[in-house]
């Protein structure tokens, strides 16, 4: 086993890529490349070969480097089993269940469909990461483009139990729009209050405020706490059933 060293690359208007190299192989992933030039810069300037690309669900601005990067580096693309035909230049396909291994590091895929019918995670347990494209934001959730309230609960429900220390390595810096929308229901969550104050002054400073932990956002994500007697109160459903609160605050983000 190995603990991965992660490299954050900040591209287009919002988005993030990353770099995951294990220190006793030399093997590197770049994780959903949306663009290509700025991610082969980053791995030179790393001094590291990019060996690998996880892909987390098709869309351009996840996989829009996949061929040029692995024309110029003979990378292999691994990608979720349920959508191979939509990933360009896929070699490996994964799903529910599988290990997958980056060098010495092990992960587990986890099929978490909802923003994409074919969406998976990535956790790399012993590096405590979560590479979870767009599932999963800083105190909030993807779109729902191809999948139910449901089925979206469902895929949450995979990701939110793993351990606290987890480092939610999102793809998009949504996190401030996602406070507010977050505080709009839940105002008098003091966590959420105080994270929000702390993601402000990060924005402030141009600082990036992803990752976050898995613990913080059980605390302040109104997607992972269908649950709250706070949140439930606000949407006007206590006791109701976690999917029905989950699907009223996905479809009051979707118009906040
Ligand atoms: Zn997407
Ligand atoms: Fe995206």
């Amino acid at each position: 086993m190995s603990r991965l060293e992660i490299h954050q690359i900040p591209v287009l208007s919002d988005n993030y890529v990353y770099l995951a190299h294990c220190p006793a192989t030399g093997d590197t992933a770049v994780i959903d490349p949306a663009v290509t030039g700025p991610v082969m810069d980053a791995a030179k300037a790393k001094g590291w070969t990019i060996t690998h690309i996880l892909n987390t669900h098709h869309h351009g601005d996840h996989t829009g480097g996949n061929l040029e990067i692995k024309a110029a580096t003979g990378c292999t693309i691994v990608g979720p089993k349920a959508d191979r035909a939509r990933i360009p230049g896929i070699d490996v396909e994964v799903d529910d269940g599988d290990s997958y291994r980056l060098g010495e590091a092990d992960s587990k895929v986890f099929f978490v469909p909802g923003h994409t019918r074919g969406h998976i995670a990535y956790w790399f347990g012993d590096s405590d990461a979560l590479f979870c494209g767009d599932t999963m934001f800083a105190m909030g959730c993807g779109r729902l483009f191809e999948g139910t309230p449901a089925q979206m609960w469902h895929s949450l429900s995979k990701l939110k139990d793993l351990p606290g220390e987890t480092r939610i390595f999102c793809a998009h810096e949504y996190t401030q729009a996602n406070g507010r929308f977050a505080l709009s229901v839940e105002p008098d969550n003091t966590d959420l209050v105080a994270r929000m104050a702390e993601v402000d002054a990060k924005r402030a400073r141009d600082e990036p405020t992803v990752p976050s932990t898995l613990a913080e956002e059980r605390a302040t994500n109104p997607f992972l706490r269908p649950d709250s007697p706070l949140l439930q109160k606000t949407v006007g459903m206590v006791g109701a059933d976690p999917v029905d609160v989950f699907a009223e605050t996905r479809a009051r983000k979707d118009n906040f």
